[in-house]
C-alpha cells in the first residue's frame, strides 16, 4: 500500500507556480491577485480562509480578504463582486460557502466574471466543463486528478465510483474522470447497496461527509481510494469518509485525511489563479 501525499504533492505544485510567476514579474508583469471573500463569521471558514492565504503568499500570489456582514443584503453583496470584476489587480475572486441562508448561491457564482472564477462554480464554467472544453474547473476534483497523475497511476478504462452527487465535487469529478477515458458510476444517498459498485470499481472516491462511512467489506483487494470528508470524530480529531485502519492494507493507494485532497484543493486554487492572471495579462 502505498500513500498518496497531497501535502508534498501540492507543495511541489506551489513552488512550480512560484517559479513562473518569478519570472513574469522579472519580464514586468504584475503581481498576481486573488479576492477572498466571506460572509459572516464561521470558524471552519475562517480556518480555510487562514490557509489559502497563507499558500497564496508562498506562491508569489498577492490575496485580498474581504470580510462582509452575515446580514449583508444579496444586491451589496452583488455589487462588492462587481467591484472585484473590475479591480484590475484581482485575477481570481472565491467566495468562501457556505453563504448566509438568505442568499442565493447560484446569483452569486454566476455574478463572478468567469474569466476571475478560480472556483469554477459559475454556469459558463461548468457548462465548459461539460462539454469537454474546461477553463477553470472546481480546486477539489481537478486535485484528485492531479495527485492520481502525479503517482503516474494510469486512468484510462479504470472503473472509478464516486460517493457523493454535490456540484462542488461529485458531478464535477465525474466529468474530470470522463474526460481521462474512465468509466463512471456516481452512488448518491438513495443509491441501493453501494457496496455492489465499490467493490467492482478500481478507484473509489468516497465525497459524503460521513466519518469512516466506507469499510473495509466495500473495498476489493488492490483498489484506489481518495478520501474526501473532512469530518470530526467523536473525539473531537479530524476525520475522513474512510475507515483508514481497516480500509488502507486492502489498496494499492490510498489518501490521508488529514494531508490527502485538501492540500490538493488549495494548490489547485493557486493554479487556477495562475491561468487566470496569464489570461488577463495577456488580453
Ligand atoms: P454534500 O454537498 O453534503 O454532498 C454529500 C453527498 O453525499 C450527496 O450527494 C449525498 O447524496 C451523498 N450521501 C449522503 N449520505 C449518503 C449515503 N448514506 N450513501 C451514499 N451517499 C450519500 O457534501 P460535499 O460538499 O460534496 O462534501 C462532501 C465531503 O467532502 C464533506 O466531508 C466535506 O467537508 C468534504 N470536502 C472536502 C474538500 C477538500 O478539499 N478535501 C472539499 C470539499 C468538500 P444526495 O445528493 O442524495 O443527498
Amino acid at each position: 500500500m502505498e500513500i498518496l501525499d497531497g501535502r508534498k504533492t501540492a507543495k511541489d505544485i506551489r513552488k512550480s507556480i512560484k517559479i513562473k510567476v518569478d519570472e513574469l514579474i522579472a519580464q514586468g508583469k504584475r503581481v498576481p491577485g486573488l479576492a477572498v471573500v466571506i460572509v459572516g463569521f464561521d470558524p471552519a471558514s475562517e480556518s480555510y480562509v487562514k490557509s489559502k492565504e497563507k499558500a497564496c503568499k508562498r506562491a508569489g500570489i498577492y490575496s485580498k480578504l474581504i470580510k462582509l456582514e452575515s446580514e449583508i443584503s444579496q444586491e451589496t453583496l452583488l455589487e462588492e463582486i462587481n467591484k472585484l470584476n473590475r479591480d484590475e489587480n484581482i485575477d481570481g475572486i472565491l467566495i468562501q460557502l457556505p453563504l448566509p441562508a438568505h442568499i442565493d448561491p447560484d446569483a452569486v457564482m454566476n455574478c463572478i466574471d468567469p474569466i476571475k472564477d478560480v472556483d469554477g462554480f459559475n454556469f459558463i464554467n461548468i457548462g465548459s466543463l461539460c462539454v469537454g472544453k474546461e477553463y477553470l474547473a472546481p480546486c477539489t476534483p481537478k486535485g484528485i486528478i492531479r495527485l492520481l497523475k502525479h503517482y503516474n497511476i494510469e486512468l484510462s478504462g479504470k472503473k472509478v465510483c464516486i460517493i457523493g452527487r454535490s456540484n462542488i465535487v461529485g458531478k464535477p469529478l465525474a466529468l474530470l474522470f470522463l474526460q481521462e477515458n474512465c468509466t463512471v458510476t456516481v452512488c448518491h444517498s438513495r443509491t441501493k447497496n453501494p457496496e455492489f459498485h465499490t467493490l467492482n470499481s478500481d478507484i473509489i472516491v468516497p465525497a459524503v461527509g460521513i466519518s469512516k462511512f466506507l469499510k473495509s467489506d466495500m473495498v476489493s483487494e488492490g483498489a484506489i481510494v481518495i478520501d474526501v470528508g473532512i469530518n470530526v470524530d467523536s473525539d473531537g480529531k479530524i476525520c475522513g469518509d474512510v475507515d483508514y485502519e481497516s480500509v488502507a492494507p486492502k489498496c494499492s493507494f490510498i489518501t490521508p485525511v488529514p494531508g490527502g485532497v485538501g492540500p490538493m484543493t488549495i494548490a489547485l486554487l493557486l493554479e487556477n489563479t495562475f491561468i487566470a492572471y496569464r489570461k488577463l495579462i495577456s488580453s
